[in-house]
């Protein structure tokens, strides 16, 4: 029969390894969920806050061109009564210029497109004509209009603002023109410019034909940024919001609105990933919180492990303790207060029951050698197969007493018989409860300790031995005896019994009253 190795972890690591992992994979999924819903609902958020603010700030600027196009609607009413005065068009140009309407150049241009009047003075810009690109689109413009981005004749990137001017007879005169440069400190760099934006959040508009009016970075303004799905659907005069990876590969959030005041389109954007930073951050406090609750779960996990194994523990203990008397006793009182528990302890009771009774036989008359009333041979085999049934470790001590055929010669068999009995009584005050004492014939016999290592075995055999060579059984006479220790391995029982027996032979040959050890 074969002993399996102990295991190297008991039922109350197992629970609390059980109840870590379950709680970590809790925690990991629930943190998962969280996550996901938390991530639809920031990126939905910002979509919604991007779309909100692009349409406010579509209306500011409308507001803004619509307040523009009406006061240089009452200036050139003004200019044109005048018969386009000199006076009139600079004294014009110069409010207009100074009106907080973010104007960075005003001019008046007659039909021919020559500068008549234009602020500020020191530009120099009267007198020069309008450059031909220009003005072929401004020459026959009867509405007030918005023309697409310019470079100026004085190198600046800029839109113009224009209004025609007529005489009495709806005849064209000229332009009044307002400048707003792009580039630089101006209407569209102050309405949105001015804007904070500390969480990566950047506002651009594009013109009709999908150049850039404003952005951020400065030197992209006046740059082609069409082909992109959102300048797509806000040239289109929609208002909405759209996740899409821009030009330069970034994942962005992006709500757009449209001004139809200028045919042009504002994006207002944020990276996916500046989104989700927040996020990042959210859940680490989540875990933070979380970390107190499940220290607390832990330390009732433990106490609750204990709970659980205890009464299993106990019972294996008094199992792992062999049989005494008290057995029963020690597994009646461990607190089952589980059923599987409590199945248990009814069983061992049960199987203790047996074994009480296998050992109630050991003594009846069968298995009982008459002259020492130790076990016989038969008894021997009854305790050896229960204790290899219950694979409980233990060790034998074979004895013969040393010269026995002279204590006969010399003191005649009756003698020869109180000293057997003699050493019979020896064992008996020896043993612990629960050993087996045998006598295997003649003056041999067999001592079983259950649960016992050699060299315990070794060291209750010398004591015997002592005991035998100080008993004086018979008056005088020293009578000795030999021994052999040999432990039960797992394997086969007779061999072990063999190996005792090489280990007694030994002991006489090596002079006898002497204790060996089959590992000696
Ligand atoms: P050794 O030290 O080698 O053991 O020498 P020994 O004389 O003891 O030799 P052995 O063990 O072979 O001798 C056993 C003797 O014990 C043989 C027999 O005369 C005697 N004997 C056997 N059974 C009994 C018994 O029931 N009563 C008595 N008085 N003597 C017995
Ligand atoms: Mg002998
Ligand atoms: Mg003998």
């Amino acid at each position: 029969m074969h002993i399996r190795r102990p295991s190297r972890i008991n039922l109350r690591q197992l629970i609390l390894l059980l109840a870590v992992f379950s709680a970590a994979v809790m925690l990991a999924g629930g943190m998962a969920g969280a996550y996901q819903v938390q991530r639809q609902q920031l990126m939905a958020n910002t979509l919604e806050a991007n779309e909100a603010f692009a349409t406010k700030l579509a209306r500011t600027t409308s507001d803004m061109l619509l307040r523009a196009q009406a006061n240089l609607a009452y200036s050139a009413d003004l200019l044109a009564r005048s018969g386009m005065a000199p006076a009139v068009a600079q004294a014009e140009t110069e409010r207009l210029r100074h009106q907080e309407l973010g104007f960075n150049a005003v001019a008046v241009t007659n039909v021919l497109g020559v500068v008549q009047a234009a602020s500020p003075m020191g530009l120099g810009l009267r007198g020069r004509k309008v450059d031909p690109d220009r003005w072929r689109n401004l020459a026959n413009e009867r509405l007030p209009a918005i023309s697409p981005p310019f470079v100026t004749v004085l190198g600046n990137l800029a839109i113009t603002l224009s209004h025609p001017l007529f005489d009495g007879e709806e005849r064209l005169l000229g332009h009044l023109a307002a400048t707003v440069y792009l580039q630089a400190e101006g209407g569209l760099q102050r309405l949105i410019g001015e804007q904070y934006f500390r969480d990566g959040t950047y506002v651009y508009v594009v013109d009709a034909r999908g150049r850039l009016l404003y952005h951020p970075q400065v030197e992209r303004i006046g740059s082609d940024v069409a082909n992109n799905p959102v300048i797509d659907a806000v040239l289109k005069g929609r208002s909405g919001q759209m996740r899409q990876v821009n030009s330069r590969g970034v994942d962005m959030l992006a709500g757009y609105a449209y001004v139809a005041a200028a045919d042009w389109g504002i994006v207002v954007q944020r990276p996916v990933e500046l989104a989700l930073r927040e996020l990042s951050d959210l859940m680490m406090r989540v875990l933070w919180l979380t970390i107190w609750p499940a220290l607390v779960l832990l330390v009732l996990l433990w106490l609750l492990s204990r709970w659980i194994s205890r009464p299993l523990g106990e019972l294996s203990q008094i199992v792992q303790d062999g049989y005494e008397d008290s057995t029963a006793r020690r597994i009646t009182v461990v607190n089952c207060w589980y059923l599987e528990a409590q199945r248990l302890r009814r069983a061992l009771l049960a199987g203790y029951g047996r074994v009480r009774i296998q050992m109630g036989e050991l003594h009846s008359a069968a298995h009982t050698d008459p002259l020492t009333r130790l076990g016989n041979r038969r008894g021997l085999d009854i305790a050896l197969k229960t204790l290899e049934a219950q694979a409980r470790p233990f060790a034998v001590v074979a004895l013969d007493i040393d010269f026995f055929k002279r204590v006969n010669d010399q003191y005649g068999h009756d003698m020869g018989d109180r000293v057997i009995v003699g050493l019979a009584d020896l064992m008996r005050v020896q043993a612990r409860q629960g050993d087996g004492l045998f006598r295997q014939g003649g003056e041999e016999f067999l001592w079983v300790l259950p649960q016992i290592d050699l060299a315990e075995a070794m060291r209750v055999a010398e004591r015997l031995r002592a005991a035998m060579e100080n008993a004086r059984l018979l008056g005088d006479a020293v009578i000795t005896l030999s021994a052999g220790v040999a432990v039960w391995d797992g394997g086969d029982v007779e061999s072990t019994l063999k190996a005792a027996d090489q280990a007694l032979y030994r002991a006489k040959q090596g002079g006898r009253n002497r204790v060996e050890s089959s590992e000696a």
